[in-house]
């Protein structure tokens, strides 16, 4: 018995390679000579053939060719791409952008310079629906939804398909919920088309609001004292009486606002605030004021600043009434102008509030789209338009983003995504996060949506795959946790730009421990040798390669 224990302790120590005798200093030198080479293997390829009735097997070798990184395109497939990262030196920090000035598809605006006057007030595409049918039909989606089209109006929807607009006054948002909170501006009433600096002397683009809060009961009142008191006075042009603006007021709660909400669930599924087809049903959470519905509370004058949708996401807006509100909008094509303006007056363009001087536009030859938004009408903002708002009468509104699955939209969004991280500011949308649950989930039927996605992901993996290589070759160990469901994105507490997949994690120890993720960059601010740091890896490369390979154009 002893004996058979000795003899199997014998055969595991030369299992594992004890009980050898020691290597001479040869045979060590040729051991590591060999260790030195590198491994190679060569692929070999069975292939089955039939051959007189008979199946044999054919051999054929592949050559084993690491394409350069620099020729890789989204034709490749993951396991290519990881391959020519691997191969690649990258000295430094890899940053590419997640776009490809090839594959945009911006549209050709009139380039006729100067554009005569007349133009420069373009009328706006109006939709009158003949029947509720009308509503629904592909063409509406696709009128909206075309690149030269900045902005439609759709005239008198809500009657069209019967929406009881009346779950919005603001007798039954008081009698829903009366304690609810309003984010209130306190702004100067002006004439629509202009904007006055402080001492009166001169029109400006800056148009500052201070911001406070209240109820919806209590700006329910202030609204309706404001229109009593109107009656009164003869001149009901006022001008330059301090008013209150009700925005920001969050409906997203299903079950406080359900029928509110569910009322909505009538319009056509691409302006609804959730659809599959809707970039923001694929973010994985909520983004307040995006993917759900804020309420605005006016009386005359409240004014909505000039913007763009966050992220460039197109936008649905709904005037409930009584009152009526005046829109000016301008195409995407002419943001920078926009933006420089802006900067000349001294107001960020992206984080700022500012109202357009319209004669400063139709000098810059940027025609001013302006109409006005009657009870009823739906606004649809198309993606990248600036616009600003004025409520004429006393009214209420609601509003949404949507961003449907086309190439233009989706152009816009990323360019903004990476135009934000140059300003260092956010982006509410997390654009990297969301290609790929989108890759994940949708089936993609246009070319080139198809192709700029695959483009982000291409570049989001080679972004992934040298930075995980120059950490491992650093010596840093990257742990793997999975995602769990309903996880937000993660941003940079330091920059605010997204952070997917590798997230650089330090601990704060305070009264409670905190985890706060950074990017690399941050991580290496404060620590050039990321000690301290935890990196977390969300997804296996194995896992994204195959959302990679299995992501195709479907006809
Ligand atoms: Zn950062």
């Amino acid at each position: 018995m002893e004996r058979k224990l000795e003899a199997k302790k014998k055969k595991k120590e030369r299992e594992e390679g004890r009980g050898k005798p020691p290597l001479s200093k040869a045979e060590l030198l040729r051991l590591q000579a060999l260790s030195a080479i590198p491994l190679k293997e060569l692929k070999i390829h069975l292939v089955k053939v039939k051959s007189n009735g008979r199946q044999t097997f054919i051999a054929s070798e592949i050559e084993q060719k690491r394409i350069p990184l620099k020729d890789i395109s989204i034709k490749n497939t993951a396991a290519e791409i990881i391959e020519a990262c691997k191969g690649a030196t990258v000295k430094g920090k890899f940053h590419e952008s997640y776009l490809l000035p090839a594959l945009s598809i911006k549209p050709v605006l009139n380039a006729e310079s100067p554009i005569p006057r007349e133009k420069l007030n373009p009328p706006t595409p109006s939709i009158y629906l003949e029947s509720k049918r009308d509503a629904f039909s592909p063409v509406l989606l696709q009128f909206c939804t075309d690149p030269k089209n900045p902005v439609t109006v759709i005239r008198g929807l809500a009657g069209s398909l019967r929406l009881n607009l009346g779950l919005f006054s603001t007798k039954s948002l008081v009698e829903a919920n009366g304690e609810h909170a309003v984010e209130v501006r306190t702004q100067v009433q002006q004439r629509a088309d202009e904007n006055w600096n402080h001492a009166g002397s001169a029109q400006t683009w800056p148009c500052e609001s201070s911001r406070s809060h209240t109820t919806i009961a209590k700006y329910a009142q202030y609204q309706a004292s404001s229109f009593q008191e109107s009656l009164q006075v003869s001149d009901q042009k006022a001008t330059g009486k301090i008013i209150k603006f009700g925005t920001n007021i969050d409906l997203s709660d299903p079950k406080r606002w359900k029928p509110q909400l569910q009322e909505l669930l009538k319009l056509p599924v691409f302006m609804r605030v959730s659809s599959s087809d809707n970039m923001l049903s694929h973010v994985g959470h909520t983004i307040l004021g995006m993917n759900t519905v804020q309420l605005y509370m006016k009386v005359p004058g409240s004014r909505t600043p000039g913007h763009q949708e966050n992220n460039n996401f197109c936008s649905v807006n709904i005037n409930i009434g009584p009152g009526d509100c005046e829109w000016f909008a301008v195409h995407e094509h002419y943001w920078e102008a926009i933006s420089d303006f802006c900067e000349k007056h001294g107001v960020d363009y992206l984080t700022g509030s500012w109202w357009p001087v319209l004669e400063d536009l139709y000098q810059a030859n940027i025609p001013v789209y302006r109409f006005i938004q009657r009870p009823g009408d739906l606004v649809w903002i198309n993606a990248g338009t600036v616009h600003w708002v004025q409520a004429v009468g006393w009214c209420n509104n609601i509003a949404w983003n949507v961003g449907p699955l086309n190439s233009y939209q989706y152009q816009l969004a990323l360019e903004r995504f990476e135009w934000n991280e140059v300003k260092k500011v956010k982006s509410i949308v997390p654009m990297i996060h969301v290609s790929w649950n989108v890759a994940r989930t949708i089936k993609i039927t246009d070319p080139n949506t198809y192709k700029m996605i695959r483009h982000c992901l291409l570049q989001s993996m080679k972004h992934i795959q040298i930075l995980r290589d120059q950490l491992t070759a650093g010596g840093k160990k990257i742990f793997y946790q999975s995602r769990v469901k309903d996880e937000p994105a993660y941003y940079c507490n330091e920059c605010d730009v997204e952070v997917f997949d590798l997230l650089f994690v330090t601990s704060e120890s305070g009264s409670r421990k905190t985890y706060v993720v950074h990017c690399e960059d941050c991580a290496r601010q404060n620590s050039p040798s990321l000690s301290g740091v935890v990196v977390l890896e969300q997804y296996r490369v194995e896992e994204l390669m195959s959302t990679y390979d299995n992501f195709s154009l479907v006809r």
